[in-house]
């Protein structure tokens, strides 16, 4: 029997965006820095050193590993606060807010934490670098639900290695694999595709 996949939690953000994206990133490897992500990648360094600290009465530990067995997830927390026995995950974004990703990726940390510590934690932030704010997040169970089910998405599409068609959209122009994954190319060929198949063989793909 074929070993479910585990899912990366940075995966979850990728699917958000688009999910030819994670399949591409998640599946076949793929990986092209952009602005966005040499950016990204800047804003992370004092996280990523992985150095911890005391600030006014927490503790705040840096690039923490997590995993959760039940769910098959695996990542790393940027900052975990812990005071007594209040835990609190925060994700660093260099840019600005972009729908729920961030708030599904945070959540995905909050689960993993409950599990490998035996503890709620209710509660996390997300600081944009952007408009350089926090913003509080509440892993509510109707987001907890949501987290859920991407990461069956995603694993469902790691298992059948499906590459789903490119979206074509505004998501493009930003997006690190434009270069890559070509989506005005694949799209109309998809749509070529499509068309034979309707046209010659009487079916739909
Ligand atoms: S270029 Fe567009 S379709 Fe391709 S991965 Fe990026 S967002 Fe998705």
């Amino acid at each position: 029997m074929t070993p479910e996949p585990v899912v990366a939690i940075s995966a979850i953000e990728h699917f958000v965006y688009c999910p030819r994206q994670c399949a591409l990133i998640h599946g076949d490897g793929v990986w092209s820095d952009n602005a966005h992500t040499v950016r990204g990648t800047r804003a992370h360094r004092r996280v990523d050193s992985g150095r911890h600290r005391t600030e006014r009465g927490k503790r705040v530990l840096r690039g923490i590993p997590l995993w959760s067995e039940s769910l098959g997830l695996t990542g790393r927390a940027d900052v975990v606060e812990v005071k007594g026995k209040e835990i609190h995950p925060v994700e660093y974004k260099s840019g600005t807010r972009h729908g729920l990703a961030a708030d599904l990726q945070l959540c995905a940390q909050a689960l993993c934490l409950e599990e490998m510590l035996n503890v709620d934690v209710p509660i996390g932030s997300v600081w944009y670098g952007g408009p350089r704010r926090r913003v509080e997040v509440r892993f509510t169970a109707s987001l907890r639900r949501k987290v859920m089910s991407v990461v069956v998405a995603i694993r469902d599409q790691l298992l059948t290695g499906e590459l789903p068609v490119a979206v074509n959209d505004a998501r493009c122009r930003e997006c690190q694999l434009l270069h890559h994954c070509l989506p005005g190319v694949t799209s109309v060929s998809r749509r070529i595709e499509k068309y034979m198949s309707e046209a010659v063989f009487g079916c739909g793909t």
